[in-house]
């Protein structure tokens, strides 16, 4: 969103308030997977809009067509857990709806991956962990011509929009405010742990890493996997898993520190089984509501939940509501977690 949008949605709010109606305190979530109505098994892209307008993009991945996808919009941020292809994105959609929900059809995203031609083309902030963060604003840089710098602070607060893609990244632990123009309060984004690997897919690499690496068969990491918490402007507090098995930091970091009510969880299978997701739902996290992605298999047929499915298994084992993250439909939640539109 551009400043002058900015300021008309500005006063829109204020006319609204002035004139008596309630004004919508919702976080808009919408996915972005390869097969618009339904949960498939390359989804991973996610878009979240903050009330004031802040747009967030986590973990890119396979789903998208990289930095023209027309879907994406606007965007500010762009997050990643960690430096799997599937979520630094070494392909890409060969077009949208390519292939089948369990197979969508893809082509390289080398040598820059989606993440980085996502961040160029919006001229959007990364944050991300370090080693990762350097790795992706050097990819920005063959894309831009130019270095990726540091993201102007001003009162403690990034502002949105940025003139130019910038470096916002930190260590596990790290936190960042996004302000947008005019607005009051800033939306948290803090970097919390996972427990997996972060190793980067050698298609990213060039050449004379490539051969080094594969002489004796080893990967490159980059710095140690994550996940996120993003705080709301409504007081909406989401817990962005990553790839994770189950840990204890999910209950002291994630539960009884930041107190997050809705969970946008990674389910797939190599990872985290279901009844260990189920466990840190019901037992460590307890969110008010929980949102299934990366599921590794197509989920749905018809937009409805196949029964046989592993997604369902765990749907049934899990005591609060559990929304799919079906592609293209946006689901909207106040600050209690409350999915007030777009859910089933
Ligand atoms: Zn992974
Ligand atoms: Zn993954």
């Amino acid at each position: 969103m551009k400043a002058k949008s900015f300021a008309r949605a500005a006063l829109t709010s204020a006319l609204l308030i002035a004139g008596g109606a309630v004004w919508a305190q919702n976080v808009k979530i919408t996915p972005l997977g390869s097969h618009a109505g339904e949960l498939c098994d390359r989804d991973r892209a996610t878009i979240f809009e903050d009330p004031t307008g802040v747009r967030i993009l986590y973990d890119a991945g396979h789903s998208v067509t990289g930095g023209d996808d027309p879907r994406l919009g606007d965007v500010h941020m762009v997050l990643l857990s960690h430096a799997h292809g599937d979520h630094m994105g070494d392909r890409k959609m060969k077009a949208l709806e390519a292939g089948s929900c369990e197979k969508p059809e893809t082509i390289s995203a080398a040598p820059h991956s989606t993440t980085a031609e996502i961040a160029a083309a919006k001229n959007a902030a990364i944050m991300m962990v370090s080693p990762m963060g350097a790795f992706i604003a050097r990819k920005i840089q063959n894309i831009t011509g130019k270095p990726t710098g540091n993201c102007p602070e001003k009162g403690g607060a990034l502002n949105v929009p940025f003139a130019a893609s910038c470096q916002a990244n930190a260590q596990l632990g790290g936190m960042r405010i996004l302000k947008a123009p005019g607005a009051t309060a800033g939306v948290e984004v803090t970097i919390v742990p996972a427990s997996h690997d972060s190793t980067v897919s050698r298609e990213l690499l060039t050449d004379p890493q490539k051969a080094a690496l594969a002489v004796d068969n080893t990967s490159l990491y980059l710095g140690p996997p994550s996940g996120y918490v993003i705080k709301f402007t409504n007081g909406l507090t989401v817990y962005l898993s990553g790839d994770t098995g189950i840990h204890a930091e999910m209950k002291t970091v994630v539960g009884d520190f930041h107190k997050v009510n809705l969970a946008l969880l990674n389910l797939g299978s190599s990872a985290i089984s279901g009844y260990s997701a189920t466990y840190a739902m019901n037992e460590l996290i307890k969110p008010a509501a929980v949102i299934a992605t990366h599921v590794n298999e197509g989920a749905t047929s018809g937009g409805k939940l196949k029964p046989t499915s592993r997604t369902a298994a765990f749907i049934k084992l899990v005591k609060r509501p559990v929304h799919l993250a079906i592609s293209g439909r946006t689901m909207e939640f106040d600050g209690k977690a409350n999915c007030v539109a777009g859910c089933n």
